[in-house]
């Protein structure tokens, strides 16, 4: 049987998960959305969408001029004079100015036609009277018993006891469009029927009916109002592109949709159109703010994702330098650890008699101890400034002395090492306010770093003078140095220069952010001159008179 060797499963890394998980559907997101607008675009959606909204409005538009016209005739059919009654009809006719003929008919060669008295003086209007008088006589003695029917068919159908017929008439030279009212009038009985109308002439249809109806059915038509386009409508007979009538917008060109109107005024056609534009240029425009919103999105998608992608990468770079630290610092305990207990153990076997050696054992195991003591205070003291818990006790202090002293202990271990140790400490210092442990404490820290990052040459010097009013303390070597670039990353937290023999060298990458974090609070500045090979130079520089910064920033 073969074996097939076992992969173990990689974790991919974090920043391929990011750029899987955010970049992608982000990407695909803009890439879907873009398509979808071109498909719009191309198939003319929104001009389709449009236009169905249109051809709605003129629908309601039909409706409200059909309700009109039935609101205004029923109006005038309930008040008209009664089949015996043709003298009435003048009468009838003054009271409602918006009428141009009415008529009552009895029997053939009975038809009593009036039109507007006031006009008949106009030759023109005369002959149409005559004419419409003539022709309807005729007219009705072949149909009236059909006409009165569909009278009664209305009746039947919704109560409405008339119905309307459209013809053009001819007045001079023009030829108008006219809407007549047929109804049974009152008084008419099967012995002596008697069929009656009225008719609305193209002037009132076109000054008064249509252009209410019309401007009632746009909603917010105020052609001052430049925010959004009007919609403006018009109506037009079939063979004429004149318009007729039209809403209170309309502002000439041909309409973008139609409908033929069937019912009431049946021959006429209703137009609409967008005012100032057109249909095809609402879409563009539509489409063009579509993409540049898309492309803003976009935009701040891209900005926020590079945010993303930088604040992931320096986490992690944080995360790796954690899991450094974690490994370099148990390698700097277990090492000092396991020299205190080979010596230790080695003394305690007694198995070393001679004195000189017993007194480098001893040497060895206070060494060590410091070491691992000055390592564990250094971590102590980062977790208290991390926590925001470091207390400095700040007290009139000879720096002097201080330096002195601290330098005293390590003095020996230095020369032991092979260093040349040069020590210039000016007198005549003024005393500084200091917190004297944690000055110490950073003095070493750059102490034991000149020690730790020198090669060949070994040289160490510590100067503390005074310049103006700041005490300087510089500590100098001619060791490994530091490249310019990294200059600034050193004082990081658990920064350590990427140098192999920096990562030869124990270390915790928190010896100099202490440091920065005490000079700080001393209200001082740490500074560093360096050269590759050349060595380095770390400067303290505090202040002379600062008790009362150095307790505000403590
Ligand atoms: P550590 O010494 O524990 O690594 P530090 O914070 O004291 O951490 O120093 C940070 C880094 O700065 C060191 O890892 C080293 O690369 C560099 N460095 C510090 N002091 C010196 C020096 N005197 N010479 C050369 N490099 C130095």
């Amino acid at each position: 049987m073969v074996k097939l060797p076992l992969r173990p499963w990689r974790k991919p890394p974090p920043i391929l998960v990011f750029m899987l998980a955010v970049m992608l559907p982000a990407a695909a997101l803009v890439v879907a959305s873009v398509a979808y607008l071109r498909h719009m675009q191309r198939d003319k959606v929104i001009e389709a969408v449009i236009q169905r909204d249109y051809q709605q409005t003129l629908a309601i538009a039909e409706k409200r001029i059909t309700e009109r016209a039935f609101e205004v005739s029923g109006k005038a059919v309930k008040q008209f004079p009664n089949a015996g009654q043709p003298d009435q009809l003048d009468n009838f006719l003054a009271n409602h100015p918006d009428i141009t003929h009415a008529f009552i008919w009895t029997g053939k060669g009975q038809m009593a036609f009036r039109s507007r008295p006031e006009r008949m003086a106009e030759p023109d209007f005369q002959a149409e009277n005559k004419k419409l008088a003539s022709e309807f006589d005729a007219w009705f003695a072949i149909e009236s018993e059909e006409m009165m029917a569909k009278v009664k068919a209305a009746a039947a159908a919704d109560g409405r006891n008339f119905y309307f017929i459209n013809e053009t008439v001819p007045r001079g030279d023009r030829l108008l469009y006219e809407s007549f009212v047929f109804l049974i009038p009152r008084g008419s009985n099967p012995e002596h029927p008697a069929l009656a109308g009225f008719a609305y002439d193209e002037d009132y249809l076109k000054s008064d009916l249509f252009p209410q109806a019309l401007n009632e059915v746009l909603p917010y038509q105020n052609p001052g109002d430049t925010s959004h386009p009007h919609q403006a409508m018009m109506i037009r007979k079939a063979k004429d592109d004149h318009p007729l009538a039209a809403s209170m917008c309309w502002d000439g060109g041909a309409p973008e949709v139609e409908r033929r109107i069937d019912g009431v005024f049946s021959g006429l056609i209703l137009g609409i159109r967008p005012e100032g534009t057109t249909i095809a240029d609402i879409s563009n425009r539509w489409t063009r703010i579509a993409f540049m919103i898309l492309g803003a999105l976009s935009l701040l998608m891209g900005v926020g994702m590079i945010l993303a992608y930088r604040n992931v990468s320096s986490e992690l770079a944080l995360a790796k330098l954690k899991s450094d630290f974690v490994s370099n610092v148990s390698h700097e305990l277990r090492t000092p650890l396991a020299l205190i207990r080979l010596y230790a153990e080695t003394l305690e076997l007694g198995r070393i008699s001679n004195a000189g050696k017993h007194q480098q054992y001893y040497e060895i195991i206070r060494k060590e101890s410091e070491r691992l003591t000055s390592l564990i205070n250094n971590i102590l003291d980062f977790s208290r400034i991390e926590a925001g818990k470091k207390e400095y006790s700040f007290r009139e202090t000879d720096v002097a002395d201080l330096v002195r002293n601290t330098l005293e202990s390590y003095r020996f271990e230095i020369e032991q090492n092979g260093f040349q140790f040069e020590q210039k400490i000016d007198n005549d210092l003024p005393p500084l306010r200091v917190d004297r442990e944690a000055i110490a404490r950073s003095l070493l820290n750059l102490v034991n770093n000149a020690v730790k990052y020198s090669a060949a040459e070994k040289y160490l010097g510590v100067h503390l003078y005074r310049r103006n009013d700041k005490v300087n303390l510089e500590v100098v070597d001619h060791g490994i140095g530091i490249p310019v670039k990294e200059q600034v990353k050193i004082f990081e937290k658990f920064y350590r220069v990427g140098d192999p023999l920096v990562h030869n060298t124990k270390g915790s990458g928190l010896g100099l952010s202490l440091v920065r974090h005490i000079v700080q609070a001393h209200g001082g500045v740490l500074a560093v001159e360096s050269a590759p090979g050349r060595g380095s130079k770390f400067i303290i520089t505090l202040p002379v008179q600062n008790s009362e910064v150095q307790q505000a920033s403590a």
